[in-house]
């Protein structure tokens, strides 16, 4: 399930202890892997950090794009729908050139979702806006076009993982990580006037709704 759209997923994760942690997957480039498209962490690396400052969770950076296409790589985005529909084959990736990406993608997806129930994580943060990563919103067609659009949906390692019943969330979703800091950290309170991606000004303009497409 996405955790922003269902609050009680938060409650329902196990009690983490220093010598069970939680077990986090997490966008490698938040993690400072150098697994962009164009061999760098985009500048996110590190992110996370404080959300693994304490003992209770641990991160298991892993990038699907890397693993199914290599890096460098030209930029992949979903063409015709979201990641549900490329792994369900009703929709395409392709780069900046039009080259078709959509095997490889699948192939990282289904290499993310493995990995994620190989390490037993409990859930995943993810980077949003990703053709392969992104839980809330991804680019609607090929982002080098003179006005970007974009579509609500999930990126196509995120539908995996979905699939294979991995909780997701993403690093814009602040009400949602600010309830799990909660409960790694009884002292911190979360802030009442925190918001998910998709509770946010800009998303209920654009798309004219604060509801998910798809889980
Ligand atoms: S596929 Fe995911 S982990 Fe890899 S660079 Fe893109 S957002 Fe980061």
């Amino acid at each position: 399930m996405r955790m922003p759209h269902e609050p009680d997923a938060v409650t329902r994760l196990r009690k983490p202890t220093p010598d069970d942690p939680w077990r986090v997957l997490l966008s490698g480039c938040m993690a400072g892997l150098q697994c962009g498209v164009d061999g760098t962490d985009y500048g996110f690396g590190g992110a996370m950090d404080p959300f693994f400052e304490g003992p209770l969770a641990t991160a298991y950076p892993f990038c699907p794009e890397d693993a199914g296409l290599g890096t460098p790589r030209g930029w992949p985005d979903i063409h015709g729908g979201d990641g549900m529909d490329v792994l369900d084959g009703k929709a395409k990736v392709l780069d900046q050139d039009g080259n078709d990406q959509t095997q490889g993608m699948i192939t990282g997806a289904e290499a993310m979702a493995l990995f994620a129930k190989q390490e037993r994580v409990d859930f995943a943060i993810l980077m949003d806006m990703s053709g392969a990563c992104a839980t809330q919103v991804i680019s609607a067609g090929s982002r080098f076009v003179e006005e970007r659009a974009y579509s609500r949906g999930v990126g196509v390692a995120a539908a995996s993982l979905l699939r294979a019943g991995i909780p997701v969330v993403s690093q814009r979703d602040f009400r949602t990580l600010d309830a799990l800091r909660a409960r790694l950290d009884p002292t911190h309170t979360p802030d009442p006037d925190a918001r998910d991606h998709h509770e946010t000004a800009w998303f209920r303009e654009y798309f004219g709704t604060d509801k998910a497409t798809s889980d």
